[in-house]
């Protein structure tokens, strides 16, 4: 007999992007951290910090973090949910309305890894459907499939592209199930779907102070949606999900947008900059929304050239799965981090044509 149920010892668990000890000299273009640090304004509010903060129990609901998000954003602070990590909020979705053959889990690959595992845990069927290899929707598969909770990401990850709102809105009409729109990246985006939680009561619009933030260490997500939707979540949720810290800074963090934005001002500049010499030097690359590329080296040698740059000091992210093997997905970070990127890919062997 097994310790566990047979999908735990079925499934393969979720693999993390490697994260070596603060303080190794490595360049980290693996895991779509901000090369930028936080807002100067939520370091000021972790600095002083009350003790009394940390005796008591937080807020359950994060409610001074609702209110900011609410004045940030222009929603309603009760149409906001917030989650330890906007993957905290995926599994309470999954865990809240997925389950068996009946309420399957359904969204377009490539995406979001963890997706699947969190199905495989529930167990919820999975209903996997190919995006085209130009990434376009495949709108008439996914509406066919009427998952009970259906999960695009966009930008998407690992391929940067956004999903139009036009799509988005005929999923969330022809869905009778959840619509989740993952906008972990929307910081670095042109477009958002955010109109669409006013208009669609079964949409869910999930956000993340890990990436455009610079606070991937504090785990703070958050979704926006009807309170009709948010109110079985909240049953779901672990009562004490975000700490007494992780709400002082977060918010602040949500009040300081000017901050924000200018660090993805720089990061979307600089993205142009390392697509256009990545081209040059004969590298597909895919358009990106996000804070990273998806890159096709021209050798096809992605597995090698990943493991090359690891030995140069450079960490990029290699998916060893059907569609990705010949290509890297590589993180922006500071403009010199970029160009040294550069000068160590075209000086690899193989690299010139
Ligand atoms: C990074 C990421 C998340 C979540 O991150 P958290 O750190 O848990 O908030 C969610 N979805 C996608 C697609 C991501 O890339």
């Amino acid at each position: 007999m097994s310790y566990f149920r047979r999908v735990i010892d079925a499934m393969t668990g979720y693999v993390p992007g490697e994260q070596p000890p603060p303080g190794t000299p490595i360049i980290k273009l693996n895991t779509n951290e901000n090369p930028y640090p936080p807002s100067p304004k939520a370091l000021e509010v972790l600095r002083n910090l009350e003790s009394e903060w940390l005796r008591r129990y937080p807020d359950p609901f994060a409610r001074r973090f609702c209110e900011a998000v609410s004045q940030a954003l222009g929603v309603p602070a009760d149409g906001v949910i917030v989650g330890n990590g906007s993957d905290e909020l995926l599994n309470v979705l999954i865990r809240s309305c997925a389950g068996g053959q009946d309420r399957p889990v359904v969204y377009p690959i490539p995406t979001y890894v963890l997706y699947r595992t969190l199905a495989a845990l529930q167990p919820a069927t999975v209903v996997e459907i190919p995006y085209s290899p130009d990434f376009r929707l495949p709108l008439a598969s996914l509406i066919a499939a009427q998952g009970a909770v259906t999960l695009i990401a966009s930008p998407n990850s690992p391929s940067g592209h956004g999903v139009s709102q036009a799509d988005l809105r005929q999923l969330a009409q022809n869905l009778s199930g959840v619509l989740v729109i993952d906008e972990a990246y929307v910081d670095f985006a042109e477009t958002s779907a955010l109109d669409l939680v006013e208009e669609f009561e079964n949409v869910i619009v999930l956000r993340t102070l890990s990436k455009g933030y610079s606070l991937a260490g504090l785990r703070m997500g958050f979704g926006i949606a009807h309170p009709a939707l948010l109110s079985g979540l909240f049953k779901v949720k672990d009562s004490y999900n975000i700490d007494a810290i992780a709400t002082a800074v977060g918010t602040a963090a949500i009040q300081d947008q000017a901050y924000k934005n200018a660090c993805a001002e720089q990061i979307k500049q600089d993205r142009e900059i390392l697509t256009v010499n990545l081209r040059g030097s004969g590298f597909k690359v895919f358009d990106s929304q996000a804070n990273f590329v998806l890159v096709t080296p021209p050798q096809g040698n992605a597995e090698f050239l990943h493991q090359a740059l690891k030995h140069q000091g450079i960490l990029v992210r290699y998916f060893k799965q059907p569609g990705l093997e010949d290509k890297l997905r590589i993180t922006i970070g500071t403009a010199a981090q970029n160009q040294l990127l550069l000068e160590k890919l075209t000086l690899l062997p193989g690299q010139n044509p």
